[in-house]
């Protein structure tokens, strides 16, 4: 069928609406019609070569839409269904067995490798082959073919054009905190970074009880913003030491810490605002070979736990349905952190998304 999708051809380039072939989903896939797609910093890594992906390729990876065929070897969906779409993973492998998917043995080359395992690439044009399965999803385009093992079916009633990504930066923020970080209630947690992954931190970190809530960036506007969404403290590190000031409003220190910016210099002040066995998390991407200096003597002795989280530890099918639950509560609202684009103004949500002016920018078609 015909799509109209985005196609990132270099780095630091405009991403060019075309309209190409879409083939036919494959016996384990599901074809999609997409409603609307979060628009993530990863794309924009993506896009500039951070990491070898070929290129052209069709990105976005928080997709939400709307079943509009099954494989023949699919189970469990319906034509019609709703759908979220989480990150591919192969379920076969030691950590998709031990419930840690997004550590799957085969994640780069299912989220990465922007083909499906038999080499073919479901989109094309009269230039040739252009790279999906982004992510396992490519939804940057109309319609898409998704292997079926990574969507996450919602309720009839689940309001798709915000839930895009729940399948990844909110999901990732969220995640690190209640899966990995899981705060104690009336607990102290800095988050570093208030971009749309360090606020769902946040907001996830209030949800689970915690008290005191720290926030930490170089934006004031955000900072703002974060005080508006319940963050107990804001700390603009461009004016101020965030250890010294995060161990005057939390004595000895927090108990959890979010690192969301992969900045070395960062990194280190989480590891030095932490209370005595304290954990801190880094889920900020840094380019592969990028090292921080840590007081490893001092972290030994304070009894510090640190982990490196990817995609919040989460299984999507889990978490995903827990992250909605908790929004029709009122007790996750990441609604607020959404502004809306059309499709065909993508590099604009880019663009705003650089810049800071909006944290999650989400396409709708
Ligand atoms: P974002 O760019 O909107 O937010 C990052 C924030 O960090 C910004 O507000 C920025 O002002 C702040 N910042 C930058 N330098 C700083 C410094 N020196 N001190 C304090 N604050 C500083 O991005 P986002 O969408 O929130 O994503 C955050 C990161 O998470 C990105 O690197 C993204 O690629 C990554 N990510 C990781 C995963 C994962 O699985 N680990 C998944 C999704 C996204
Ligand atoms: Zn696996």
């Amino acid at each position: 069928m015909k799509t109209r999708a985005a196609v990132a051809v270099g780095p630091e380039t405009d991403l060019e609406i075309r309209e190409v072939h879409l083939d036919e989903p494959r016996p384990d896939e599901l074809g999609i019609t997409i409603v609307a797609t979060g628009v993530c910093h990863t794309d924009a890594i993506i896009r500039d070569q951070w990491y070898p992906v070929p290129l052209p390729v069709v990105l976005g990876h928080e997709g939400a839409g709307i079943v509009n065929s099954v494989g023949s070897a699919v189970e469990g969906f319906s034509e019609g269904d709703k759908v979220v779409i989480g990150p591919a993973f192969c379920g076969e492998c030691e950590q998709c067995i031990a419930g840690h998917p997004m550590y799957c043995a085969n994640f780069y080359d299912r989220n990465f490798g922007v083909q499906r395992r038999d080499g073919s690439k479901a989109f094309s044009d009269d230039q040739g082959a252009i790279g999906s399965h982004f992510f396992g999803q490519s939804s940057f385009a109309e319609f898409t073919n998704v292997p079926a093992h990574g969507v996450v079916k919602v309720s009839d009633d689940a309001p798709l054009d915000i839930l895009g990504p729940l399948g990844c930066g909110i999901m990732t923020g969220a995640g690190a905190v209640l899966n990995v970080l899981k705060p104690k209630p009336g607990s102290a947690v800095a988050v570093f970074g208030t971009g749309a992954v360090g606020m769902s931190g946040m907001l996830a970190a209030k949800a689970s009880g915690a008290t005191t809530l720290i926030m930490v960036d170089i934006v004031e506007e955000r900072l703002q913003f974060a005080k508006e969404l319940g963050a107990t403290h804001t700390i603009n590190s461009k004016e101020t030491d965030p250890v010294e000031a995060i161990k005057q409003i939390a004595a000895g220190g927090v108990n959890y810490a979010l690192d969301t910016t992969g900045v070395p210099a960062v990194f280190s002040q989480m590891t030095k605002s932490l209370a005595t066995m304290g954990h801190g998390a880094l889920v900020g991407a840094a380019k592969l070979g990028t090292e921080a200096p840590v007081d490893i003597g001092t972290m030994l002795l304070n009894g510090i736990h640190i982990s490196l989280v990817i995609e919040g530890d989460a299984v999507p099918k889990e978490l995903i349905p827990r992250l909605i639950s908790l929004h029709a509560e009122g007790a996750f609202p990441f609604d607020k952190l959404i502004n809306t684009y059309s499709f065909e103004d993508i590099n604009q949500a880019f663009a705003d998304s650089a810049h800071g002016s909006t944290l999650k920018p989400v396409l709708t078609f």
